[in-house]
């Protein structure tokens, strides 16, 4: 029986149901080992430092996770940084396919002017920084105006608003990293805009995510209803309006024609405002947005501006992938072809091959999609290319699943005495050191 090794570089949801669809893929005529490798001494990728903590529901994925890690043909190798502490070129000839599941964490830019300015920050930075991702725990958050700024009308954007707006005690039960938590406790933000450049019926936020808004038990949120309704009769006159659209838009009406009052806390959505201008004396004090109006179906320029007052704008705008040395990218992903990285024995999975879209289950279907092409390609005769270990790093700590098995257990451990479902440690030593 021929038997293949699959290197999967990533242990975020892509790798993970990378490694589950060829484990499922085995039969008496094909078995896989599986080797994964992973910059951070932590797993799990955006379950743990993308989710927003008060989503744990969606985070109870991990436990498939490690199922797929606990099956005798899987190695990992946490802590080992392709592109650095091991290229690419060393790994592709001792296995049959390697898979890039490496996904996008360089936030897109508005490209306005001011936007570099300190207080202006990217979503790719803030989701990481309150979920206690070792390499963001120093993001220079300004929470001291009582206003922020959120761009983008997208799922990310919701999240950032959702903690800036909850009331902090709120998310004490949740695994918020101990700084971002401090931090969000003394915060002096109370209004938190979200801000979309097209109509309410262009967000991309999804329906579920707007039906728990009128839930929020400390946060009044606010739409203009006459928003809504305009909105309603556009994409009424446009055509038929599909099953998603119209769950969206009957969750708007139900915010908008419910207002809450009362609370200290305010989230309020704006759109038709594209953001044209970060001001500031060396740091955010104003955006300007300009407003626009739709026409014939489409969003135009009105010419018309209005500014908010701010010290806090977090672009929520989207990702690129960070480049990996050794492998080609194009327009902010993986240049492939449906998964394939065409004349090597490359794929790729998730955000690294489509780009930031879809939620963290799209990435099973996504997976067993490519890992079907990958067995399509695999030659009769499996790779004799030798075993990774002759080339790791002697001097890195390896996190291995036994490792991380302990890291995991002392995180959830600290975390139950405090009410908790883990307490994340964010310093890459410390973690280390939890695994011994
Ligand atoms: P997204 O859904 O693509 O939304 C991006 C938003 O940014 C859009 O409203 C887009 O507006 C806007 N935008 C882009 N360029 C802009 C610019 N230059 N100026 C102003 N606005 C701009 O992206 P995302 O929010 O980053 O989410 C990524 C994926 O993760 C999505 O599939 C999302 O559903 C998923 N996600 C899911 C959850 C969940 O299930 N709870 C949580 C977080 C993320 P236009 O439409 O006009 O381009």
């Amino acid at each position: 029986m021929p038997h293949y090794k699959i290197a999967i570089i990533g242990a975020g949801p892509a790798g993970y149901f990378t490694a589950q669809a060829l484990q499922n893929s085995q039969s008496n005529e094909l078995s896989f080992s599986i080797d994964m490798f992973e910059r951070l001494p932590t797993m799990w990728g955006l379950v743990r430092s993308g989710v927003a903590p008060d989503h744990p529901k969606i985070k109870s994925v991990s436990k498939v996770f490690e199922k797929v890690a606990s099956e005798p043909n899987f190695r990992l190798f946490g802590n080992v940084e392709v592109g650095s502490d091991l290229d690419i070129e060393e790994i592709c000839p001792r296995y049959d396919a390697v898979v890039m599941c490496t996904g996008s964490n360089l936030g897109k830019k508005l490209g306005i002017p001011g936007e570099d300015l300190p207080g202006s920050i990217s979503a790719a930075e803030f989701v990481p920084w309150y979920n206690g991702h070792p390499d963001y725990v120093g993001v220079e958050v300004p929470l001291d105006g009582d206003t922020a700024v959120i761009i983008g009308a997208g799922n990310v954007a919701m999240d950032c608003a959702r903690m800036l707006a909850l009331e902090p005690s709120e998310l004490d039960v949740t695994d918020t990293a101990e700084h971002a938590l401090k931090a969000l406790h003394a915060s002096k933000i109370r209004k938190v805009y979200i801000m979309g450049r097209r109509g309410v019926e262009h967000a991309a936020f999804t329906a579920p995510e707007l039906r728990e808004l009128p839930k929020l038990e400390h946060t009044d949120v606010i739409i203009d209803n006459e928003a809504v309704q305009s909105a309603n009769q556009r994409a009424s006159a446009a055509g038929e309006i599909d099953k998603q659209l119209a769950s969206n838009l009957e969750a708007w009406r139900l915010i908008a024609e419910n207002p809450q009052s009362g609370h200290e806390r305010v989230m309020e959505f704006r759109f038709l405002s594209t953001p044209k201008e970060i001001k500031g004396e060396g740091k955010v004090e104003e955006i300007v947005f300009g407003v626009n109006g739709i026409k014939d179906g489409k969003v135009v320029d009105t010419g018309e501006t209005y500014s908010v007052k701010t010290n806090l704008v977090i672009s929520a705008i989207g990702y690129h992938a960070l480049p990996i040395k050794g492998i080609s990218f194009r327009d902010g992903k993986v240049e492939n072809d449906n998964g394939r990285v065409l004349g090597t024995n490359i794929y790729t999975v998730g955000w690294a091959k489509r780009g930031p879209s879809g939620v963290i289950g799209t990435n099973k279907s996504d997976a067993s999609d490519v890992v079907k092409l990958l067995i399509e390609d695999l030659s009769p005769e499996p790779k004799n290319g030798g075993d990774i270990t002759v080339v790791l790093p002697q001097a890195k700590s390896i996190i291995d699943q036994v490792a991380w098995s302990k890291i995991n257990t002392a995180e959830v451990a600290a975390g139950e005495a405090l009410g908790k479902p883990r307490l994340k440690e964010v310093d890459k030593e410390k973690l280390i050191s939890l695994g011994q």
